[in-house]
């Protein structure tokens, strides 16, 4: 944008963002919180032209946090950040302008994806053509991957997903999108956006992809930092990290911006692999690389944050850091927190070095069946079908896991699909570890196999175009609403048949709670975890990701047809269907990038006996709290 465009652009009324009371439901007495339940229309139509915005604000009523009782004392911060437009601490227009001229124009206005849809203008075919595609949402700080962190109430820009090109009728809204973002392309860009909204006492959000399942990537009344366009990347054959004695060999190092699918196709023709998870458009420094990062390399290399050699950040206080194991004590500390602790918490990625892997080849084994249907209603506890296959799936993930193998399994009401991959010279060797896995379900009466083949790709993005086929990526769908949970499956449930049986009791009662109850019946079983790494001491990660066979993941979807009760049904059905394998579980935890928003006990959950270390980091390098994010470390409570 250039001075003058701002210039009109930031004649925006100074309009307050409105505070809405947080209602509360109920479902099996348990309280959740709604995240953005009420709405006032504020329209500024002079933005663009031709649609108005909502001004949208969140849950101001205080219900109070739950603490664990193992960490009481551990209050979260004060959350200082609360100007809001047309009170005396709001930029003038010129105070806007002058802060674009230092960060090089690039102070950006928001535009809603799908505004061209609402106004009957050109640019909407592209949008309709690609409302569910991640990589396309991806690409510009108008979209979210998911439509619960794009709209606020009734607030929003949707199309319907299964059919975008169906007429809309209301009006676009920016949502819970911020009105202003910075294209941030270097480290001054995010030094001076820090610098601005301290001095301004404006709440601060990051983006990257925005996949977050929380939405923590944005938030109303904020000013955005949008790293999606920091896209160096570099190989270094050989590598020392600033102040370490050691070199290294085979050290990738890029910008926070770049996605899993770049970093691939930067380090796969150099002959290196990269630990990267399942979907080609997830942020490797970001989220992801913060917050643990587990894929199909994971049981061979570890987690993301386990490669992890050293960071380039910029703390709250807008300073440059280059931090890693052998900085000084508390740079020290801070890397062992941004190995795991979360993203958007602890300070801002702006480069990321990792360990790469020499290249080899990725076995899979792939299995796809579905199931006989019943007469009458389905009642999935009941269904020997489910059972067998899980009870066999589990009895062989041991097995699995300490050859290295990875697994992606999706067992649904009808069928399931099932991808064992092992990264390994030896192709052959995946068929002998298998085979018992292989013979169960080749020889299983009634099931109606559609795939049952071993493959070898030579090269990641191989692997990757087959795991694209629709039978198995339309198991992770973006562009719609979704609802999650999860859990850590630890390895002592897979070691003898009794408590194999209490697990697969465990899978079919939470698939039937779903079924039953609008969230569609899908578990998810990932084999993806870190079981070559089994010392967690070097990451802020949740202790109990290094002691898991399985996550589990119970979802459900919506759409912008789907009426309001029906959506806080799915969302209460899967928050209630992680039940079973919380009682199995106890004091156990979650992945923190793949749980339920509304989790209560969320300290234990997602952080497990890590969180009162990390939150003194956090008190350390952000004492006024400056990042802040739902159910992060420090997190200031539901009146964020
Ligand atoms: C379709 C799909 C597939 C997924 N597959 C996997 C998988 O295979 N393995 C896995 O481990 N996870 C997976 N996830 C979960 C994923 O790890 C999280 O959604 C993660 O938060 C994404 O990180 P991001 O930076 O890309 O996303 P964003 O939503 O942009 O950011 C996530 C969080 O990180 C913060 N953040 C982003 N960039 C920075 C930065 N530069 N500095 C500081 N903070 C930053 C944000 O503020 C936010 O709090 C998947 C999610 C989806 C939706």
């Amino acid at each position: 944008m250039h001075s003058d465009e701002i210039q009109a652009l930031l004649k925006v009324k100074a309009t307050p963002r409105v505070h809405e009371d947080e209602q509360e439901t109920r479902f099996n007495g348990k309280p959740q919180s709604k995240r953005c339940s009420t709405w006032l229309l504020v329209c500024d139509c002079i933005l663009l032209g031709y649609f108005c915005f909502y001004w949208n604000g969140l849950p101001s009523l205080r219900l109070g946090a739950t603490f664990n009782s193992s960490i009481e004392g551990s209050d979260p911060l004060r959350f200082n950040y609360t100007c809001v437009p047309s009170q005396a601490c709001w930029p003038t227009t010129n105070q806007w302008a002058d802060f674009n001229r230092t960060i090089n124009g690039h102070l950006k206005l928001t535009v809603p994806w799908a505004a061209p849809c609402y106004a009957g203008s050109d640019g909407c075919q592209q949008v309709t053509t690609n409302y569910m595609n991640s990589s396309a949402r991806t690409s510009q700080y108008g979209a979210m991957e998911f439509l619960d962190w794009e709209s606020c109430g009734l607030s929003s820009c949707m199309l319907n997903s299964f059919s975008p090109s169906a007429p809309v009728d209301g009006t676009c809204s920016l949502g819970r999108l911020s009105t202003y973002h910075v294209e941030a392309h270097t480290a001054n860009d995010v030094q001076k956006t820090l610098n601005f909204v301290r001095a301004h006492d404006i709440r601060l959000s990051i983006k990257n992809s925005g996949h977050d399942y929380f939405g923590r990537s944005n938030a109303a009344n904020s000013l955005a930092i949008w790293t999606r366009n920091m896209k160096n990347a570099r190989y270094h054959k050989t590598f020392q990290a600033t102040g370490c004695q050691s070199t290294l060999e085979n050290v990738g190092e890029i910008g926070a911006g770049i996605s899993a699918q770049e970093a691939w196709e930067f380090f796969e023709p150099l002959g290196m692999l990269v630990t990267v998870g399942a979907t080609g458009s997830v942020g490797v420094a970001g989220g992801y690389g913060q917050g643990g990062g587990h894929g199909p390399l994971g049981p061979m290399y570890g987690l993301m944050v386990d490669n992890a050699i050293e960071f380039d950040v910029i703390t709250a206080d807008g300073r440059a850091r280059t931090i890693n194991a052998c900085s000084p004590a508390e740079d020290a500390e801070l890397f062992w927190a941004m190995r795991g602790g979360g993203g958007g918490t602890f300070a801002v990625m702006i480069s990321y070095k990792f360990q790469l892997h020499p290249a080899v080849p990725l076995n899979v084994y792939s299995f796809q069946a579905s199931f006989p249907v019943p007469e009458g209603q389905l009642d999935i506890t009941e269904s020997v079908v489910h059972r067998d296959v899980i009870r066999a799936l589990a009895s062989n993930q041991a097995l699995f896991a300490s050859h290295g193998m990875a697994g992606y399994n999706f067992v649904l009401p009808d069928h399931m699909v099932s991808l064992q991959i092992l990264p390994s010279t030896n192709t052959e060797l995946i068929k002998n570890i298998t085979s018992s896995y292989n013979k169960f379900l080749s020889r299983y009466p009634g099931l109606n196999i559609t795939e049952n083949a071993y493959y070898t790709f030579h090269k990641f993005s191989e692997w990757y175009a087959f795991a694209q086929t629709p039978s198995i990526a339309r198991n992770g769908p973006v562009g719609v609403g979704i609802s999650e949970s999860g859990r850590f499956l630890p390895k002592r449930l897979f070691s003898r048949p009794q408590a194999v049986e209490k697990l697969v009791d465990a899978v079919v009662t939470a698939m039937q709670i779903s079924f039953t109850n609008g969230g569609g019946g899908a578990a998810q079983l990932y084999a993806t975890g870190p079981f070559s790494q089994p010392v967690n001491s070097g990451t802020g990660v949740n202790p109990a990701f290094r002691d898991a066979l399985w996550e589990v993941i119970m979802g459900g979807i919506w759409t912008s047809n789907t009426p309001e009760s029906v959506r806080r049904q799915i969302r209460n059905t899967i928050s209630t269907s992680i039940g079973p394998f919380k009682a199995l579980t106890p004091g156990g935890g979650c992945y923190m990038n793949e749980g339920d928003w509304t989790e209560e006990n969320w300290q234990q959950t997602f952080f497990g006996s890590n969180y009162d270390r990390l939150l003194e980091v956090k008190r350390l390098f952000d004492p006024s709290g400056l990042f802040n994010c739902w159910k992060c470390i420090g997190w200031s409570g539901y009146d964020e």
